[in-house]
């Protein structure tokens, strides 16, 4: 049976044995078709049966739970009718003999982890369970070969976590004893200085140990409040802590009891005290105070100190249980601490140094982990053949001539590039890196240009209609030698039904040679007759699953994947190493760098004095601000809002335009249009102004709340601007004065260059982050690795490396456990980046 339809049998089943409560999966069981639609659809399945899956699953939490084993029956049968090979009642283990056996182990969904093994066998496994201590199996030293079934389980097994506390920390994305492990301290607060009391000093962090000498309450605020204050001494002298609202610390706290204090050393009245310390009494062991103490993040209803003594009770029984996958040599020669000790030690560490080592051990799995799917993603993509596909040298210079400039040397190299791998037969997977304008376009057409010259077709993918208008001209300017303007078509949500009808019909047929296109391109039943070459354009814009359906779309097909964030190399090597890279640093001769400027936001009347100048020679100008309306929450100004007095009483005599999501696709296209054809002045907008639309007489990009904006996406707007011969200005002003010192907007003037722009928006923020949601598929799964730590990403990469040119299918008997922890890391939604 195929993998996708055992996997609906699977939780169907599940579904049924918990009595139609849609919990087989977290969060319903319509979550599955986050990544069972794609999966299906690579398995083969006819779509009218994914489309019947999809319509009941997406219906199905709506439903009571007699509807729902009828639909779910329904569904079932209706599956048969197709593949009544899913109605024989198999006795296989599906745990055991599944997946081991193929390259890449089928995926149970990331949610339902703690589901994954022989649901049919202990049904009971699945359903939560009665708080309880820990059993004796759990404890440390009891290995089993597989993910130790505990880690798996679910967190009502631990004592004191009942259903409520459960939900709340499935808030924190805990939901099973591996994600505790997992959950890293946000930081650490480092208290294994102790001290005696005569000599602390003001504002220090510290611990100090003493008796409790006296213990007073006093109503405080007329009643409404209480406070406790508590002297203790340590023979070295007293310290007075003073502890608010906690009228309960009254019975705890008793003269003569001695007591550790963590806090941070406060004065009042020329004395010093602590406010509202953590405190233990000593005989316990230090958990909260004297030692190096994790703080986690948190959400209502959970207190650091519960999380504390939770994250205790799971690392001391567990972590020492935890199977470590990696190989024994390899943690030798990479001199790394054991997995137990690691998920220990990041927790509760005993010093500095095992914090450090642990950190280290746990950031070289992500990578290594990494880096092993990614060099088998390779091998697989390699394995296969493709076309080749070739033009004589004097096909390319007859086309160079013809461009209306000369090729930048970059560019020359990224059509170098390309024209190898067309010439390979092995398709082309390859990620064209490019700054803002650097002028990735024409090294696609020239790519496409090649493809066509040899009769098949090429299809272009752009986020929006905007850009996929944009490309559509270009192409047929680029290609106009050698296509015909009706070989080269434009295909968007927009287009007439009619229209659409004859460029489906002319991809049918080959008379249409490239197609430019959004999304509607693969939403749009179109069929080619010999798609063999597919660029998808700011690729970070879409899915993995949209570019394998593209890519699906032809047989093998050659891939180009074009992004304008820039990504420095060291994480371009990690996230992208399945793919080839084309760096394209340079920008075409003759642009002027643009002066980029941050202004107080009282000095926005000079901002305005600019642009009315640029605008009087003949030039337009982009007001570009973070939100669409003035929300009550921030206060930053609104283009909407602010529109109104722009145009009244800014610019009374100039033309504005404006520009927000809230507008249909069509409005926004002809508002941009309208701006690219110079009937506004000035176009006022939200950030959809800010990929790839290109406006050279456009010189001024002001950006107002210019803090709220990530770096990249500064840069990226400030790519709108400086298209063109003339000087250009990028004016940034924050939304308060005391936010022009701001990083990125100093980072903004500073600089240029994307290239070095992107490693200082990594240092600031993390690569998650760094990369957006659509794109953190990988580095979602890099807590603790920094990809700024080229070393460490060296060290790991290399490791990977030689194992995998070892045994690069992890066959041999000590590389099992390692493939199992593997499949694990490539869970859903991680096989792919093209
Ligand atoms: P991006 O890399 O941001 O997609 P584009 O392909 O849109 O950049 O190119 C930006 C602009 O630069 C376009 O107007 C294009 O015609 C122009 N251009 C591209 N290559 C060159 C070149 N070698 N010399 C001069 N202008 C160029
Ligand atoms: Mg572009």
């Amino acid at each position: 049976m195929q993998t996708s339809l055992e996997k609906l049998r699977k939780f169907f089943r599940l579904e049924h044995e918990n009595g139609y409560s849609n919990n087989a999966i977290i969060g319903g069981l319509a979550k599955m078709l986050d990544f069972w639609e794609g999966e299906a659809r690579a398995d083969g399945i006819q779509e009218e049966v994914i489309q019947a899956v999809v319509q009941r699953l997406r219906s199905y939490d709506g439903l009571s739970p007699q509807s729902r084993a009828d639909a779910l029956k329904g569904l079932w049968k209706r599956i048969g009718d197709t593949y009544p090979e899913t109605q024989q009642k198999t006795r296989v283990p599906p745990a055991k003999g599944e997946g081991q056996t193929q390259s890449r182990p089928p995926q149970p969904p990331p949610d339902s982890a703690s589901k994954r093994e022989t649901p049919r066998h202990e049904p009971r496994e699945y359903k939560p369970r009665p708080p309880a201590t820990p059993r004796s199996e759990n404890v440390p030293g009891a290995k089993t070969s597989a993910t130790p079934a505990a880690l798996d389980a679910k967190l009502t097994v631990l004592q004191g976590v009942g259903q409520r506390h459960a939900d709340t920390l499935a808030r924190l994305g805990l939901h099973t004893l591996g994600d505790m492990l997992y959950y890293f301290p946000r930081r650490y607060d480092d208290y294994t200085q102790l001290k005696p009391i005569k000599e602390l000093f003001y504002g220090e962090q510290v611990t100090v140990i003493g008796t409790i000498q006296s213990i007073h309450s006093r109503p405080i605020r007329g009643g409404k409040a209480s406070i406790i204050e508590v002297v203790i001494s340590d023979g070295t002298g007293g310290l007075r802590l003073s502890f608010f609202n906690q009228p309960w610390l009254a019975n705890r706290l008793k003269s003569g009891d001695a007591i550790s204090v963590s806090g941070k050393v406060d004065q009042y009245l020329g004395r010093l005290v602590m406010n509202s310390p953590d405190w233990e009494p000593v005989d316990v062991e230090s958990l909260h105070t004297n030692r190096i103490v994790p703080v986690y993040s948190l959400t209502e209803r959970v207190t650091q100190k519960w999380l504390r003594n939770l994250m205790n009770q799971v690392v001391t029984y567990w972590a020492p249980s935890v199977v470590d996958a990696l190989p024994e040599s390899i943690r030798t020669s990479a001199r790394l601490m054991r997995l137990g000790e690691a998920l220990l030690q990041v927790h509760f560490p005993d010093s500095q140094e095992k914090l450090q080592a642990a950190r280290e051990r746990l950031a070289f799995d992500e990578i290594f982990y990494l880096q092993m799917g990614v060099l088998r993603q390779k091998r697989d993509w390699k394995s296969v053949e493709a076309r080749r596909f070739s033009v004589p040298d004097e096909w390319m210079s007859a086309r160079l001539t013809s461009l209306p400039f000369t090729l930048t040397s970059v560019q020359q190299n990224a059509v170098k590039d390309i024209r190898a791998d067309l010439d390979s037969g092995k398709p082309m997977n390859r990620l064209l890196q490019g700054d803002v304008g650097s002028g990735k376009t024409v090294v696609a057409a020239l790519a496409a240009g090649i493809v066509t010259a040899n009769g098949a077709q090429a299809a272009i993918m752009s986020p929006t209609a905007i850009l996929a208008e944009q490309h559509h001209r270009n192409f047929t300017n680029l290609l106009k030698d050698i296509l015909r303007p009706e070989e080269i078509r434009l295909l968007v949500g927009d287009t007439p039904e009619s229209e659409k009808e004859a460029i489906r019909a002319g991809l049918a047929n080959n008379t249409v040679k490239i197609v430019v296109g959004t999304h509607s391109l693969i939403e749009d039943p179109v069929q080619f007759a010999d798609l063999q070459f597919a660029v998808i354009d700011e690729q970070h814009r879409f899915g993995v699953e949209q570019r394998a359906m593209l890519r699906s779309k032809g047989n093998n097909p050659h891939l180009l994947v074009m992004t304008a964030t820039p990504i420095p190399r060291s994480l371009a090597l990690t996230l992208y190493g399945d793919l080839d890279l084309s760096i394209m640093d340079e920008l075409p001769a003759g642009r002027k760098p643009i002066h980029t400027y941050v202004l107080r936001p009282q000095e926005r009347e000079r901002a305005f004095t600019l642009i009315r100048g640029q605008i009087k020679d003949g030039k337009q100008a982009f007001i570009i601000y973070p939100l669409i309306e003035e929300s009550e929450k921030i206060d930053a100004r609104a283009a909407v809002d602010d529109y109104e007095t722009l145009s009244k009483e800014v610019f009374p005599n100039l033309k504005l335009g404006l520009l927000h999501g809230r507008m249909r696709p069509d409005e926004k296209d002809e508002t941009m249009l309208k701006f690219r054809d110079k009937a506004y002045h000035i176009l006022v907008s939200t950030t959809v102004v800010e990929v790839g639309v290109d406006v050279p007489n456009a010189t001024v990009m002001l950006i107002e709340g210019a803090d709220r904006f990530g770096l990249a996406q500064l840069h990226q707007l400030r790519g709108r601007v400086g298209r063109g011969a003339d000087q250009s200005f990028c004016l940034l002003i924050p939304t308060h004065e005391d936010k022009t010192e701001n990083d990125r907007l100093q980072a903004m003037a500073e600089s240029n260059d994307g290239f070095f722009l992107a490693e200082k928006d990594l240092q600031l923020r993390g690569p998650g982050e760094f990369l957006g949601t659509r794109q953190s598929g990988y580095a979602s799964s890099l807590r603790m690795a920094s990809i700024t730590d080229v070393k460490l990403i060296e060290k790991a990469r290399s490791q990977a490396q030689k194992l995998f040119e070892q045994d690069a299918d992890l066959s041999q008997p000590d590389h099992a456990l390692l493939a199992e922890a593997l499949g694990r890391f490539w869970g859903e939604g991680k096989g792919d980046v093209s």
